[in-house]
């Protein structure tokens, strides 16, 4: 018996079966890939129509199919990581049998790269809204019972709305609900969650209508995109953290990453950019966790601040840097990461550069 052993590549191409019982139809998605996580998989069911995108590095499976007939509104994935199998259940609405899942709609079956493909948007509904700024508020939107998405960290989603007949799309990067583990999520706000950090611009078209939306109504949010990667922390032994205004909304969920999930890190400092000791987002929070974690630091630098303010003054600057990155990171692996306006942050590489940094080791966040 002869056996071709056929080598997987990144490039296989993962392929689909589907079974039913009385009650359940399930899909196979098979990606001849290990290690699978949850976040690589995006699930959509809205009617009939089921769209499932798996994530495999640059190129993107998907399924995207009219169902035969309706099913129930939720949606259950499993994901086999090791074996990198992912089953989506999906309840009948009765016991009818299916003869084939269902016809296929634009890109079914299709493996491409991410960056060809249209991102998708579904409708979410805000569920809550609070101040933690004078400008700034948290938006808590929650996803239909029908989608299974997580942003990984560093990534941001797009908001969608239409003014006047022009569509208009911003890029927003999820934070966690809080910076401390132990505080509970309000009760209607599960793991179907997103947190938007959103500054309102009172000249903002945009911000303006976001913050204009009332509790329950919906607002289109796209699937997550980004450059980010939790795997160049690997071997990291000091994070840096430079964030100006809401450039620290990527910061935020790679903060309590670093903090609660990576024991290898020694030195993790932030040092945050802002107008006012007003503007400073939660500052409370960022202090608090800086008395609790011995390997944390903040500090403040305010651009426009009161006479009383006794900390750090100025915008971004080569001493600022160099002061905060000391040398004691010679001999271990720093990661800098910096995101704000996009003048503060050419100016910051530059700044970074010049200190010796390589490419490597900066990561600008960038939509
Ligand atoms: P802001 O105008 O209140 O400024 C905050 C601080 O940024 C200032 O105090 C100053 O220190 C610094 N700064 C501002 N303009 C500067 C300049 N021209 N040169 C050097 N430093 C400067 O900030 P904001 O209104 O909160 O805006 C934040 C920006 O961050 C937005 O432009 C937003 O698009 C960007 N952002 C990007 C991402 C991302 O790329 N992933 C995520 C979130 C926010």
């Amino acid at each position: 018996q002869i056996c071709l052993k056929k080598k997987l590549s990144k490039d296989t191409p993962p392929r689909y079966d589907w079974f039913q019982t009385e009650l359940v139809v399930t899909v196979v998605i098979y990606t001849k890939q290990k290690d699978i996580v949850s976040e690589s998989v995006i699930v959509d069911l809205e009617d009939d129509q089921l769209r499932a995108e798996t994530r495999l590095t640059e190129y993107s499976y998907l399924l995207h199919l009219k169902l035969s007939y309706k099913v129930q509104e939720d949606i259950s994935v499993h994901i086999a990581g090791k074996v990198g199998k992912i089953e989506l259940n999906m309840k009948k609405t009765d016991r009818t049998t299916w003869n084939e899942l269902g016809r296929p709609l634009k890109a079914h079956n299709s493996f491409t790269k991410h960056k060809d493909q249209d991102l998708f948007y579904r409708k979410c509904k805000l569920v809550a809204k609070n101040d933690i700024a004078y400008n700034t508020k948290l938006f808590c939107l929650q996803l239909p019972l029908g989608t299974h998405l997580q942003v990984p960290i560093g990534q941001h989603v797009y908001l969608k709305h239409t003014i006047e007949g022009i569509e208009l799309v911003r890029p927003y990067t999820p934070v966690c609900h809080s910076l401390q583990p132990e505080l509970q999520e309000a009760t209607q706000c599960t793991s179907r969650c997103i947190y938007l950090m959103i500054k309102i611009y009172p000249a903002g078209a945009f911000t303006s209508k976001i913050d204009s939306l009332q509790i329950g109504e919906d607002i289109d949010m796209s699937n997550p995109t980004g450059n980010f990667n939790k795997s160049q922390l690997q071997g990291v032994k000091h994070l840096f953290l430079l964030a100006a205004g809401t450039g620290f909304t990527p910061m935020a969920n790679l903060l309590r990453y670093a903090v609660n999930n990576n024991s290898s890190l020694r030195k993790i400092k932030l040092m945050f950019f802002n107008r006012t000791e007003n503007d400073i987002l939660w500052r409370d929070q960022l202090k608090q966790l800086d008395l609790k974690e011995q390997r944390f630091a903040v500090e403040f630098v305010l651009s426009e601040p009161t006479e009383g303010w006794i900390g750090k003054q100025g915008k971004i600057s080569l001493p600022l840097l160099s002061d905060f990155i000391n040398t004691s990171t010679e001999g271990s692996k720093p990661l800098i990461c910096i995101c704000g306006p996009s003048m503060f942050t050419e100016q910051g590489i530059r700044f970074l550069q010049t200190l010796g940094y390589s490419e490597q080791e900066i990561h600008a966040f960038t939509e």
